[in-house]
């Protein structure tokens, strides 16, 4: 099966199409980031809304990599407003907190760890049907919240997922003159993060053709536009920003793998995106070495970027993440800590719904090994 639930509108101004999208709509709360409002996107969007004939309401200030306690903190001024449609304007954390404030505003009396995936061998409860429209617009080019049916959020550090079609977007509005003000450090760690999301989805358990093409289109986008993305140019970016989504709307299908278990499950250390970029090449050779499967996966992605095999797209990663800056593990966090938290990690890292869909089942002991060579730069 392919799906995709989500509407896309992009292009250059489609900022403006939410003109359109709030008719019909009575209370519209806009939820964003500090910098949406800063560079006036927010104020924009304010406007379109007006125009429609909606009352509008909005709340700033959410922060990066949201825990549990953002949205507990958040729910009751969403309940107060009691809007109708939900806009979630900025970065996949932003969408991520607007997704799990629909879950809670929409389905009342529902608990966070009944209805996340805490563990992959248990069953979480399934999400009733919401009814609060949902429109994300995104202002990073990296998760592929946008059209994903995930929410993840921390506690305790960690990272557990919400899953869910309910929560996938209605409509995703792909404006990519809000990614141009990305300062280069957001726009490399959300880039390398639809680098790992095309690789991952491309190397799963239950990835098709359909997924493939979405993933591997990502993946290209990635190789030949991040460095003039990091630099600012305006092309670049845009290619960057409509790779994000189709990396999404690859994972959607087809999931993603052992590195995102690890760097959800090492979420205290950095943002997400660059902890993926830190442990994607560990984890592709751990899967290459243990998999026929997975081999024959990365070498076909190697031909795709002209590249002979595995080995050489392995290298191609490398080489990416020194050029752009990506620091070691060993930079983020100080030895002791880190060893602290090893065998938790490894341990939560393992059960982390994920593994099921990576080409190899890693044990706890060579989970934990990935994240030492990880540490040490090996
Ligand atoms: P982000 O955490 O949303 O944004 C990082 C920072 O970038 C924000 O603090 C924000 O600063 C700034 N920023 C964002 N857009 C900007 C812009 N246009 N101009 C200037 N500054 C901007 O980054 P992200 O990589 O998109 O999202 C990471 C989160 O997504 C993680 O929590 C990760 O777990 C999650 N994720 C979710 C999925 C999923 O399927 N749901 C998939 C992958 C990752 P201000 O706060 O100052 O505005
Ligand atoms: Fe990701």
């Amino acid at each position: 099966m392919f799906w995709l639930k989500t509407r896309i509108v992009e292009g250059r101004n489609a900022l403006e199409n939410l003109k359109k999208e709030a008719k019909n709509h009575e209370r519209v709360l806009i939820l964003a980031s500090n910098s949406m409002k800063k560079h006036g996107f927010l104020s924009k969007a304010e406007d379109y809304v007006r125009e429609a004939g909606a009352e509008v309401f909005s709340i700033t200030g959410l922060p990066a990599e949201p825990s549990v306690e953002v949205i507990e903190e958040f729910l009751p001024k969403v309940r107060e407003f009691e809007p109708d449609l939900l806009v979630a304007l900025g970065g996949g954390s932003v969408i991520d907190t607007t997704k799990a404030l629909k879950v809670f505003y929409d389905a009342p009396g529902l608990d966070f760890e009944e209805i996340a995936f805490m563990d992959r061998f248990s069953r979480p409860k399934p999400v009733p049907k919401l009814k609060t429209k949902l429109i994300a617009i995104p202002s990073t080019s990296g998760a592929g919240s946008e059209v994903s049916a995930a929410s993840v959020l921390k506690k305790g550090g960690i990272k557990y997922n919400i899953v869910t079609p309910e929560i996938a977007p209605e409509v995703a509005i792909l404006d990519p003159r809000l990614p141009m003000t990305m300062p280069r450090e957001v726009a490399r760690n959300s880039g390398l993060d639809v680098l790992v999301h095309g690789i991952e989805a491309y190397t799963t358990r239950v990835a098709n053709d359909f997924s493939d093409a979405m993933a591997i289109k990502a993946i290209k986008t990635v190789f030949a536009f991040i460095e003039r993305s990091l630099e600012g140019d305006e092309k670049a970016r845009e290619k960057m920003h409509y790779a994000s989504t189709m990396a999404g709307i690859a994972f959607l299908n087809a999931r993603l793998g052992l590195c995102h278990a690890m760097s959800h499950k090492a979420a205290w250390i950095g943002p997400h995106g660059l902890l993926n970029a830190i442990f994607l090449p560990y984890v592709i050779e751990f899967n290459a070495e243990r998999s026929e499967y997975a081999r024959k996966r990365y070498d076909e992605i190697a031909r795709e970027l002209n590249l002979k095999d595995w080995r050489e797209l392995l290298q191609a990663i490398k080489e990416l993440n020194e050029r752009t800056g990506v620091p070691k593990l060993g930079e983020l966090v100080d030895e002791r800590t880190f060893m602290e938290k090893l065998e938790e990690m490894a341990e939560k890292a393992y059960h982390d719904g994920l593994i099921a869909f990576n080409p190899v089942e890693p044990t706890v002991e060579e989970i934990e090994k990935l994240y030492l060579e990880a540490y040490k730069g090996e």
